[in-house]
């Protein structure tokens, strides 16, 4: 049986044709929505028609989405994070949602130690410095042997925990569903205020939720060490922008390195006015290894629940 599938994200199989076989191998029909333009409810709904089964990336898959797509069975995110999903419709439809868990979290890792030493070193004002002809000493921080403290211990946390090891940090974490048992002695589990209170550098790890979405606010801000930074490659969602943004311009923290927004682009975000940030364009997961292992999953995911 043939099964007509829909890809309506950029990066499938962008980096490597592997998931495309996946796809090709089993004899689907492919639908590649055309991602340079704006991906709306309506056009979302177009493309679904007759469609088995989806691989998407950040698309409103709304409850709306769901009910006007009928021959839908399963939808598979490219990639981690399905709080732009409505799973309750999703349920009531039946329409299995999958995710593609343990496939980028190390390019996510490695991201999220780069803009720490990023934005401790002031990197891209530095480069920027150089390219105008410019020269001169700059001092920023170190990371060895600081604190950093991770919201969230899973997969992402844990990758960055490991790889703050190899910098000789101390590890603190907040994680308020996950038990020490099997963590080793190197990562202490800690309240979230000592999190915010201990740490040179705040980075934000957990899903969003309800309970998470603006964790970190004016109060959260005020409570970090007026030196440390806050690091964010997990959903702009978790951080009041406004409240950062004014943390920021009264230096009651000394930066933030962002790779995730509220709103996404961030167009006319004030915060991209500020000196003492870093900021990247959502490419948490955007390596060769990761895009090539991600498209394979999520194409396997929708072909295993067809
Ligand atoms: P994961 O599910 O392994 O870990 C999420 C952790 O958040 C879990 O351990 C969970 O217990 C914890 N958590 C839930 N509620 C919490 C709370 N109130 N306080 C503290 N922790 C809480 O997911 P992961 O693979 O580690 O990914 C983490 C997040 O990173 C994803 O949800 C996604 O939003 C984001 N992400 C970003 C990129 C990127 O490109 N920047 C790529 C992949 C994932």
């Amino acid at each position: 049986m043939s099964y007509k599938i829909l890809v309506a994200t950029r990066s499938f199989g962008s980096t490597s044709s592997k998931p495309w076989d996946v796809l090709n191998q089993a004899g689907c029909e492919i639908v590649k929505a055309d991602m340079s333009q704006k991906m709306t409810e309506e056009r979302l709904i177009e493309l679904l028609q007759g469609v088995d089964g989806a691989i998407i990336g950040v698309v409103p898959m709304t409850a709306y989405v769901l009910e006007q797509s009928p021959t839908l069975k399963v939808v598979s995110m490219h990639g981690v994070g399905v709080d732009h999903i409505d799973l309750a419709a999703a349920e009531q439809r039946g329409v299995v949602i999958a995710n593609c868990l343990g496939v980028n979290d190390q390019s996510v890792a490695d991201l999220t130690i780069g803009l720490m030493i990023s934005i401790a070193r002031d990197l891209p004002s530095v480069d920027r410095k150089v390219r105008e002809g410019g020269w001169g000493a700059h001092a920023g921080s170190e990371l060895w042997k600081k604190t950093i403290g991770l919201v969230g211990l899973g997969r992402i946390g844990r990758g960055v925990a490991n790889r703050a090891l190899g910098f000789d940090m101390k590890v603190l974490a907040y994680d308020p569903y996950i038990k020490s048992d099997g963590l080793g002695q190197e990562i202490s589990l800690v309240s979230f205020d000592e999190v915010i209170q201990e740490s040179d550098f705040v980075s934000l790890h957990a899903a969003l939720t309800e309970e998470t979405r603006h964790m970190i606010g004016a109060k959260q801000l005020k409570a970090m060490k007026p030196t440390a930074y806050l690091v964010n490659t997990s959903r702009g969602a978790l951080v009041d922008e406004v409240a950062l943004y004014d943390a920021l311009s009264k230096k009651q923290i000394a930066g933030a390195a962002l790779d995730a927004y509220e709103v996404e682009p961030p167009k006319d975000n004030p915060l991209l006015q500020l000196e003492n940030i870093v900021v990247t364009t959502h490419i948490g997961a955007h390596t060769r290894e990761s895009i090539e292992r991600v498209g394979v999953m999520a194409a396997e995911n929708v072909l295993q629940t067809l």
